[in-house]
């Protein structure tokens, strides 16, 4: 076993994961010693994986599709945003064994907005959100903290938006999956966070004539990068941001806490990611 530091992704699968390729990427830039690999491991081992690394010289971990809500049960110490998300991306293994969960998923997302539409002001206007899943749930925690005034929230299955409304209260509204389209015109930040339009899955087919132009509309999905929504937001003359930056910046505060260096996010990270 080697003394430098060590930090992984814990998914399953996890072949496809791109952080391995983002931290290594890291660590070299910045010239420090140590190392990052991806580990699938299945929910039956989940905690005795935990429970391990330390003693392995694992530093942290970062946890992806399907433990992000499991590992929660596994924390000694939680931040208030993954408690309000109900789910943990980013871990650190404290030296007595504790392990310190965070979710900096909602932080990737506006980090990547701020960066790909400098102008935007969250607080302008509404946000409508295409989904109501995991992903979506980070988002709004990081919209209604950003200060925007009203979440509009469209999903295939209404009951899982109506949830979101009970848990985040008056802020967040409801819109049929048939009439998503209205939530556009007053929208000032329009977000896919459902997985159509990504290679593999089905397109995405709602309509979006609503659209107004210079709304910012942003995909989550990152494969491809550029999305058939993204296009469709482009001709509609709308301010357009991809993925890829989310998956980019939530790296950006485990990396921090483990190897003890601010990393950029920046053309080079992204061609050093997609290349
Ligand atoms: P999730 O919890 O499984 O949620 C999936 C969402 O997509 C749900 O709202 C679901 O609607 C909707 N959906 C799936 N198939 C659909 C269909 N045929 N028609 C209409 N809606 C459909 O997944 P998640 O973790 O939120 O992730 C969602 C997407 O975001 C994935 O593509 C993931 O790769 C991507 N993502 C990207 C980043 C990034 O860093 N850029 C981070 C996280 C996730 P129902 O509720 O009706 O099933």
């Amino acid at each position: 076993m080697t003394n430098i530091p060590r930090a992984c992704v814990i998914g399953n699968p996890i072949s496809h994961s791109l952080s391995p390729k983002l931290h290594t990427y890291w660590l070299n830039r910045y010239g420090i010693e140590g190392e990052y690999t991806a580990l699938q491991v299945t929910e039956d081992k989940l905690e005795e994986t935990l429970r391990r690394l330390p003693s392995q010289g694992f530093i942290g971990a970062n946890v992806t599709i399907p433990h992000k809500v499991s590992v929660m049960q596994f924390a000694d110490q939680i931040t208030d945003r993954a408690t309000l998300i109900g789910a943990a991306n980013t871990l650190i293994f404290k030296e007595d064994g504790r392990i310190f969960a965070d979710n900096t998923d909602g932080y990737g997302f506006m980090a990547n907005l701020r960066q790909g539409a400098p102008d935007w002001d969250p607080k302008a206007g509404p946000a409508a959100i295409f989904g109501a899943g995991g992903a979506a749930r980070a988002i709004i925690v990081a919209l209604a903290d950003a200060g925007v005034p009203q979440i509009i929230i469209s999903n295939r299955t209404r009951p899982k938006a109506e949830a979101l409304r009970a848990d985040f209260g008056a802020r967040v509204s409801v819109v049929d999956w048939v009439q998503a389209d209205k939530m556009l015109e007053e929208a000032n930040t329009v977000i896919n966070t459902t997985s159509l339009g990504m290679a593999g899955a089905q397109e995405f087919k709602v309509s979006l004539n609503g659209l107004q132009p210079k709304t910012v509309v942003t995909d989550i999905v990152y494969t491809p990068l550029r999305t058939p929504f993204l296009d469709a937001a482009e001709k509609k003359g709308c301010i357009t941001v991809d993925g890829l930056g989310m998956l980019l910046h939530q790296g950006v505060p485990g990396f921090e806490r483990w190897f003890g260096q601010r990393p950029e996010v920046d053309e080079a990270t992204r061609r050093a990611v997609l290349g």
